[in-house]
Protein backbone atom coordinates (compact mmCIF):
# COMPACT_ATOMS: atom_id res chain seq x y z
CA UNK A 1 0.00 0.00 0.00
CA UNK A 2 1.62 3.75 -1.07
CA UNK A 3 1.18 6.21 1.58
CA UNK A 4 -2.22 7.22 1.98
CA UNK A 5 -3.93 10.82 3.61
CA UNK A 6 -6.94 11.13 5.16
CA UNK A 7 -8.32 14.26 6.98
CA UNK A 8 -10.14 11.76 9.68
CA UNK A 9 -8.75 8.47 10.50
CA UNK A 10 -11.24 5.97 13.07
CA UNK A 11 -9.50 3.29 14.59
CA UNK A 12 -12.74 0.85 15.24
CA UNK A 13 -15.64 -0.56 13.94
CA UNK A 14 -17.63 -0.67 16.72
CA UNK A 15 -20.72 2.23 17.63
CA UNK A 16 -18.58 5.00 18.33
CA UNK A 17 -16.67 4.68 15.18
CA UNK A 18 -19.13 3.77 12.90
CA UNK A 19 -21.39 7.11 14.14
CA UNK A 20 -17.91 9.25 13.68
CA UNK A 21 -17.69 8.08 10.62
CA UNK A 22 -20.71 8.68 9.23
CA UNK A 23 -20.55 12.33 10.62
CA UNK A 24 -17.23 13.09 9.60
CA UNK A 25 -17.88 12.18 5.92
CA UNK A 26 -20.86 13.84 5.76
CA UNK A 27 -18.91 17.16 6.88
CA UNK A 28 -16.98 16.31 4.08
CA UNK A 29 -14.14 15.19 5.58
CA UNK A 30 -11.99 12.54 3.57
CA UNK A 31 -12.54 9.61 6.32
CA UNK A 32 -11.58 5.91 6.80
CA UNK A 33 -12.21 3.67 9.60
CA UNK A 34 -9.62 1.24 10.01
CA UNK A 35 -10.60 -2.36 11.81
CA UNK A 36 -8.19 -5.71 11.90
CA UNK A 37 -11.36 -7.58 11.81
CA UNK A 38 -15.72 -8.20 11.71
CA UNK A 39 -16.94 -4.47 11.91
CA UNK A 40 -19.18 -4.18 14.85
CA UNK A 41 -17.58 -4.94 18.22
CA UNK A 42 -19.84 -5.70 21.36
CA UNK A 43 -22.29 -4.97 19.81
CA UNK A 44 -22.06 -8.24 17.76
CA UNK A 45 -22.61 -10.24 20.93
CA UNK A 46 -26.56 -8.69 21.47
CA UNK A 47 -29.62 -11.01 19.79
CA UNK A 48 -32.08 -8.73 21.09
CA UNK A 49 -31.43 -5.20 20.79
CA UNK A 50 -34.54 -3.52 22.18
CA UNK A 51 -33.03 -0.24 23.79
CA UNK A 52 -32.09 1.56 20.64
CA UNK A 53 -34.32 4.86 20.73
CA UNK A 54 -36.09 4.60 17.41
CA UNK A 55 -35.03 1.01 16.53
CA UNK A 56 -38.13 -0.93 17.40
CA UNK A 57 -39.35 -3.88 16.97
CA UNK A 58 -35.71 -4.89 18.19
CA UNK A 59 -32.85 -5.98 15.72
CA UNK A 60 -29.90 -7.99 16.44
CA UNK A 61 -26.52 -5.88 17.30
CA UNK A 62 -25.49 -7.51 13.89
CA UNK A 63 -28.14 -5.74 12.04
CA UNK A 64 -27.40 -2.35 13.34
CA UNK A 65 -24.17 -2.42 12.51
CA UNK A 66 -24.82 -3.59 9.17
CA UNK A 67 -27.14 -0.51 8.47
CA UNK A 68 -24.70 2.08 10.30
CA UNK A 69 -21.86 0.80 7.91
CA UNK A 70 -24.21 1.51 5.07
CA UNK A 71 -25.24 4.53 6.09
CA UNK A 72 -21.51 5.83 6.69
CA UNK A 73 -20.57 4.21 3.28
CA UNK A 74 -23.44 6.45 1.62
CA UNK A 75 -21.43 9.59 3.06
CA UNK A 76 -18.41 8.46 1.40
CA UNK A 77 -16.58 6.65 4.42
CA UNK A 78 -14.41 4.18 3.42
CA UNK A 79 -13.27 1.25 5.50
CA UNK A 80 -9.68 -0.85 5.20
CA UNK A 81 -9.23 -3.84 7.03
CA UNK A 82 -5.74 -3.89 8.21
CA UNK A 83 -3.87 -3.64 11.77
CA UNK A 84 -2.66 -1.02 13.72
CA UNK A 85 0.52 -1.23 15.11
CA UNK A 86 1.50 2.38 16.43
CA UNK A 87 0.00 5.88 16.22
CA UNK A 88 2.49 8.85 16.21
CA UNK A 89 2.12 12.46 15.77
CA UNK A 90 4.73 14.55 13.93
CA UNK A 91 4.31 17.95 13.52
CA UNK A 92 0.50 18.76 12.65
CA UNK A 93 -0.12 15.21 11.17
CA UNK A 94 -0.43 12.00 12.77
CA UNK A 95 1.70 8.98 11.28
CA UNK A 96 -0.77 5.40 11.73
CA UNK A 97 2.22 2.55 10.98
CA UNK A 98 -0.03 -0.60 10.13
CA UNK A 99 0.74 -3.95 8.86
CA UNK A 100 -0.03 -2.83 4.72
CA UNK A 101 1.63 0.57 5.41
CA UNK A 102 2.12 4.09 6.68
CA UNK A 103 -1.17 6.80 6.63
CA UNK A 104 -1.11 10.08 7.86
CA UNK A 105 -4.16 12.28 9.30
CA UNK A 106 -4.74 15.31 10.32
CA UNK A 107 -7.26 14.03 13.07
CA UNK A 108 -7.46 10.84 14.62
CA UNK A 109 -10.15 8.96 17.07
CA UNK A 110 -9.41 5.97 18.93
CA UNK A 111 -12.48 3.64 19.25
CA UNK A 112 -11.21 0.41 20.17
CA UNK A 113 -13.29 -0.18 22.89
CA UNK A 114 -13.13 -2.39 25.74
CA UNK A 115 -13.77 -6.28 26.36
CA UNK A 116 -15.38 -7.53 29.47
CA UNK A 117 -13.12 -9.49 32.32
CA UNK A 118 -14.17 -13.11 31.67
CA UNK A 119 -14.37 -15.67 34.78
CA UNK A 120 -12.10 -18.61 32.12
CA UNK A 121 -14.30 -21.63 33.64
CA UNK A 122 -15.89 -24.06 32.09
CA UNK A 123 -19.59 -23.32 30.31
CA UNK A 124 -19.64 -19.33 30.39
CA UNK A 125 -18.03 -19.38 26.76
CA UNK A 126 -20.39 -22.61 25.66
CA UNK A 127 -23.27 -20.29 27.70
CA UNK A 128 -22.75 -16.86 26.42
CA UNK A 129 -26.10 -15.26 25.00
CA UNK A 130 -27.93 -18.86 26.80
CA UNK A 131 -28.02 -17.31 30.42
CA UNK A 132 -24.38 -15.86 30.61
CA UNK A 133 -24.28 -12.46 29.77
CA UNK A 134 -21.88 -9.13 30.26
CA UNK A 135 -25.01 -6.80 30.23
CA UNK A 136 -27.85 -5.94 32.69
CA UNK A 137 -29.94 -3.12 30.59
CA UNK A 138 -29.15 -5.45 27.68
CA UNK A 139 -30.17 -8.81 29.09
CA UNK A 140 -32.09 -8.14 32.20
CA UNK A 141 -35.83 -8.12 30.53
CA UNK A 142 -34.85 -11.41 29.20
CA UNK A 143 -35.15 -12.71 33.26
CA UNK A 144 -38.16 -11.06 34.45
CA UNK A 145 -39.38 -12.82 37.18
CA UNK A 146 -36.59 -15.57 37.25
CA UNK A 147 -33.62 -17.12 39.28
CA UNK A 148 -30.58 -14.79 38.66
CA UNK A 149 -26.90 -14.58 39.89
CA UNK A 150 -24.76 -11.47 39.78
CA UNK A 151 -20.75 -12.07 40.15
CA UNK A 152 -18.63 -9.49 41.07
CA UNK A 153 -18.32 -7.29 44.12
CA UNK A 154 -17.01 -3.83 42.23
CA UNK A 155 -19.67 -0.80 41.21
CA UNK A 156 -21.05 -2.29 38.32
CA UNK A 157 -22.15 -5.55 39.96
CA UNK A 158 -24.01 -3.88 43.02
CA UNK A 159 -25.35 -1.62 40.66
CA UNK A 160 -26.44 -4.19 38.00
CA UNK A 161 -27.62 -6.26 41.23
CA UNK A 162 -29.68 -3.53 42.24
CA UNK A 163 -30.98 -2.96 38.61
CA UNK A 164 -31.72 -6.44 38.11
CA UNK A 165 -33.59 -7.00 41.93
CA UNK A 166 -36.39 -4.35 39.76
CA UNK A 167 -37.19 -7.03 37.42
CA UNK A 168 -37.28 -10.42 39.83
CA UNK A 169 -37.93 -11.30 43.38
CA UNK A 170 -34.12 -12.38 43.89
CA UNK A 171 -31.20 -11.70 42.94
CA UNK A 172 -28.14 -13.70 44.23
CA UNK A 173 -24.88 -11.35 44.39
CA UNK A 174 -21.91 -13.78 44.48
CA UNK A 175 -18.28 -12.48 45.68
CA UNK A 176 -15.33 -13.99 46.27
CA UNK A 177 -14.63 -12.23 49.28
CA UNK A 178 -16.10 -10.89 52.08
CA UNK A 179 -16.03 -7.06 51.63
CA UNK A 180 -17.06 -5.53 48.35
CA UNK A 181 -14.92 -3.21 46.36
CA UNK A 182 -17.69 -1.08 45.39
CA UNK A 183 -18.12 2.49 47.06
CA UNK A 184 -19.84 2.36 50.35
CA UNK A 185 -22.60 4.51 49.16
CA UNK A 186 -23.45 1.66 46.36
CA UNK A 187 -22.44 -1.60 48.59
CA UNK A 188 -25.04 -0.12 51.25
CA UNK A 189 -27.86 0.15 48.74
CA UNK A 190 -27.42 -3.48 47.88
CA UNK A 191 -27.28 -4.88 51.44
CA UNK A 192 -30.45 -2.59 52.35
CA UNK A 193 -32.17 -4.44 49.54
CA UNK A 194 -34.26 -7.07 50.97
CA UNK A 195 -34.30 -8.39 46.93
CA UNK A 196 -30.60 -9.06 46.93
CA UNK A 197 -29.12 -11.78 48.73
CA UNK A 198 -25.35 -11.68 49.36
CA UNK A 199 -23.36 -14.59 49.07
CA UNK A 200 -19.66 -13.83 50.11
CA UNK A 201 -16.38 -15.89 50.34
CA UNK A 202 -17.51 -17.80 47.22
CA UNK A 203 -16.12 -18.32 43.95
CA UNK A 204 -17.90 -19.37 40.43
CA UNK A 205 -16.39 -23.07 39.55
CA UNK A 206 -18.37 -23.97 36.48
CA UNK A 207 -21.79 -23.24 34.50
CA UNK A 208 -23.78 -26.10 33.91
CA UNK A 209 -26.79 -26.37 31.69
CA UNK A 210 -27.75 -27.42 27.72
CA UNK A 211 -28.56 -24.53 25.36
CA UNK A 212 -29.47 -22.47 28.77
CA UNK A 213 -28.08 -22.14 31.71
CA UNK A 214 -29.55 -24.53 34.67
CA UNK A 215 -27.15 -24.17 37.35
CA UNK A 216 -23.53 -22.72 38.77
CA UNK A 217 -21.63 -24.12 40.92
CA UNK A 218 -19.91 -22.30 43.67
CA UNK A 219 -16.42 -23.15 45.90
CA UNK A 220 -16.51 -21.95 49.26
CA UNK A 221 -13.15 -20.14 49.33
CA UNK A 222 -12.69 -20.90 52.94
CA UNK A 223 -13.65 -24.87 53.21
CA UNK A 224 -12.82 -25.60 49.83
CA UNK A 225 -16.65 -26.86 50.03
CA UNK A 226 -18.61 -27.33 46.38
CA UNK A 227 -22.59 -26.44 45.69
CA UNK A 228 -24.91 -25.88 43.24
CA UNK A 229 -27.13 -23.57 42.89
CA UNK A 230 -30.01 -23.38 40.43
CA UNK A 231 -30.08 -19.99 38.65
CA UNK A 232 -31.82 -19.46 35.01
CA UNK A 233 -28.91 -16.03 34.66
CA UNK A 234 -25.64 -15.28 35.26
CA UNK A 235 -24.71 -11.95 34.75
CA UNK A 236 -20.97 -11.46 35.28
CA UNK A 237 -19.16 -8.26 36.29
CA UNK A 238 -15.55 -9.08 36.78
CA UNK A 239 -14.44 -5.99 35.48
CA UNK A 240 -13.49 -4.27 31.99
CA UNK A 241 -10.31 -4.56 29.93
CA UNK A 242 -9.85 -0.83 27.64
CA UNK A 243 -8.48 -1.82 24.74
CA UNK A 244 -5.42 0.71 24.73
CA UNK A 245 -2.50 -0.63 23.09
CA UNK A 246 -2.51 2.21 20.85
CA UNK A 247 -3.58 5.45 23.38
CA UNK A 248 0.13 5.43 24.60
CA UNK A 249 0.29 9.66 23.39
CA UNK A 250 -2.93 9.85 25.95
CA UNK A 251 -3.33 10.64 29.35
CA UNK A 252 -5.55 7.76 31.15
CA UNK A 253 -7.23 7.00 34.43
CA UNK A 254 -6.85 5.29 37.37
CA UNK A 255 -8.82 2.22 35.75
CA UNK A 256 -6.57 2.38 32.38
CA UNK A 257 -9.52 3.89 30.34
CA UNK A 258 -8.52 6.97 28.06
CA UNK A 259 -9.60 10.86 29.62
CA UNK A 260 -10.73 13.11 27.23
CA UNK A 261 -13.21 16.62 27.80
CA UNK A 262 -16.35 17.03 26.49
CA UNK A 263 -15.63 17.50 22.89
CA UNK A 264 -13.70 13.77 22.96
CA UNK A 265 -10.63 15.51 22.93
CA UNK A 266 -7.75 13.57 24.81
CA UNK A 267 -4.82 15.53 26.17
CA UNK A 268 -2.99 15.16 22.57
CA UNK A 269 -4.15 17.86 20.52
CA UNK A 270 -6.01 16.09 17.28
CA UNK A 271 -6.42 12.85 19.10
CA UNK A 272 -9.78 12.05 20.00
CA UNK A 273 -11.30 9.04 21.72
CA UNK A 274 -15.15 7.70 21.72
CA UNK A 275 -16.83 4.64 23.18
CA UNK A 276 -16.06 2.01 25.59
CA UNK A 277 -11.86 2.76 26.00
CA UNK A 278 -12.94 6.63 27.24
CA UNK A 279 -13.35 7.26 30.38
CA UNK A 280 -17.01 8.07 31.76
CA UNK A 281 -19.81 6.40 34.20
CA UNK A 282 -22.66 4.69 31.35
CA UNK A 283 -20.99 2.77 28.61
CA UNK A 284 -24.00 1.68 26.19
CA UNK A 285 -24.56 1.71 22.35
CA UNK A 286 -26.29 4.85 22.73
CA UNK A 287 -23.77 6.69 24.42
CA UNK A 288 -20.57 5.23 22.17
CA UNK A 289 -22.92 6.35 18.91
CA UNK A 290 -23.21 9.91 20.92
CA UNK A 291 -19.48 9.80 21.62
CA UNK A 292 -19.27 9.63 18.15
CA UNK A 293 -20.95 12.15 16.87
CA UNK A 294 -19.58 14.33 19.72
CA UNK A 295 -15.81 13.19 18.45
CA UNK A 296 -16.47 13.78 14.62
CA UNK A 297 -17.90 17.24 15.26
CA UNK A 298 -14.95 18.47 16.98
CA UNK A 299 -12.53 16.81 15.02
CA UNK A 300 -13.74 18.72 12.22
CA UNK A 301 -13.44 22.12 14.13
CA UNK A 302 -9.94 20.92 14.35
CA UNK A 303 -8.92 19.99 10.99
CA UNK A 304 -10.56 23.56 9.18
CA UNK A 305 -8.44 25.28 12.72
CA UNK A 306 -11.54 27.04 14.04
P1 LIG B 1 -13.98 -3.50 39.41
O1 LIG B 1 -14.14 -2.31 40.28
O2 LIG B 1 -12.61 -3.85 38.92
O3 LIG B 1 -14.58 -4.75 40.20
C1 LIG B 1 -14.47 -6.03 39.68
C2 LIG B 1 -15.02 -7.00 40.71
O4 LIG B 1 -14.98 -8.31 40.16
C3 LIG B 1 -14.20 -7.02 42.02
O5 LIG B 1 -15.07 -7.10 43.10
C4 LIG B 1 -13.38 -8.31 41.87
O6 LIG B 1 -13.15 -8.95 43.09
C5 LIG B 1 -14.29 -9.18 41.06
N1 LIG B 1 -13.56 -10.14 40.24
C6 LIG B 1 -12.55 -9.89 39.37
N2 LIG B 1 -12.12 -11.05 38.79
C7 LIG B 1 -12.88 -12.04 39.35
C8 LIG B 1 -12.91 -13.45 39.18
N3 LIG B 1 -12.11 -14.10 38.32
N4 LIG B 1 -13.81 -14.16 39.91
C9 LIG B 1 -14.64 -13.54 40.78
N5 LIG B 1 -14.66 -12.21 40.97
C10 LIG B 1 -13.79 -11.47 40.27
O7 LIG B 1 -14.87 -3.40 38.06
P2 LIG B 1 -16.29 -2.70 37.80
O8 LIG B 1 -17.23 -2.96 38.91
O9 LIG B 1 -16.66 -3.10 36.41
O10 LIG B 1 -15.92 -1.18 37.77
C11 LIG B 1 -14.95 -0.69 36.84
C12 LIG B 1 -14.79 0.81 37.01
O11 LIG B 1 -16.01 1.46 36.61
C13 LIG B 1 -14.52 1.19 38.44
O12 LIG B 1 -13.63 2.28 38.43
C14 LIG B 1 -15.87 1.61 38.94
O13 LIG B 1 -15.81 2.54 40.00
C15 LIG B 1 -16.52 2.23 37.68
N6 LIG B 1 -17.96 2.09 37.77
C16 LIG B 1 -18.62 3.01 38.52
C17 LIG B 1 -19.96 2.92 38.69
C18 LIG B 1 -20.64 3.93 39.55
O14 LIG B 1 -20.00 4.89 39.95
N7 LIG B 1 -21.91 3.75 39.87
C19 LIG B 1 -20.69 1.87 38.09
C20 LIG B 1 -19.99 0.93 37.33
C21 LIG B 1 -18.61 1.05 37.21
P3 LIG B 1 -12.14 -8.33 44.19
O15 LIG B 1 -12.88 -7.20 44.82
O16 LIG B 1 -11.89 -9.46 45.10
O17 LIG B 1 -10.93 -7.90 43.43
Amino acid sequence: MAEQYYDFIIIGGGAAGLTAAQYGARANLSTAVLESASKGGQSLLINDLENYPGVFPAVSGYELIEVMVKQAKSFGAEFLTLTVKSIEKKDSLFEITTNKGVITAKAVLLATGAKHRHLGIEGETELAGKGVSYCASCDGPFFRNKRICVIGGGDAACDEATFLSNLTDKVYLIHRRDKFRAQAAVAERVMKNPKIEIMFNKTPVKINGTNKVESIVLKDVNTGEEIVHETDAVFIFTGMIPQTALADLAEKDEAGYVVTDENMETSVKGLFCAGDVRSKPFRQIITAAADGAYAAHAAEKYIRGE
